[in-house]
């Protein structure tokens, strides 16, 4: 199993199967919509754009 740290209120979100990049999970402590953006460690950063599933992204962002 997998665990990752909400950026909102530092809580575990545990991932019952292995995380992937862009996995969306929600945050049984404080509701935040999540996703994956990084694997080792697991990064989970807000979901700002809920539609975004229509994209495919392969694009990278700048930090
Ligand atoms: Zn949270």
């Amino acid at each position: 199993m997998s665990v990752g740290f909400c950026p909102e209120c530092d809580s575990d979100i545990n991932f019952m199967n292995e995380a992937q990049m862009g996995q969306k999970v929600t945050c049984s402590t404080c509701g935040a919509y999540l996703k994956v953006i990084g694997l080792s460690p697991i990064e989970l950063d807000w979901v700002y754009d809920i539609d975004e599933d229509y994209y495919d992204e392969d694009e990278e962002f700048d930090d």
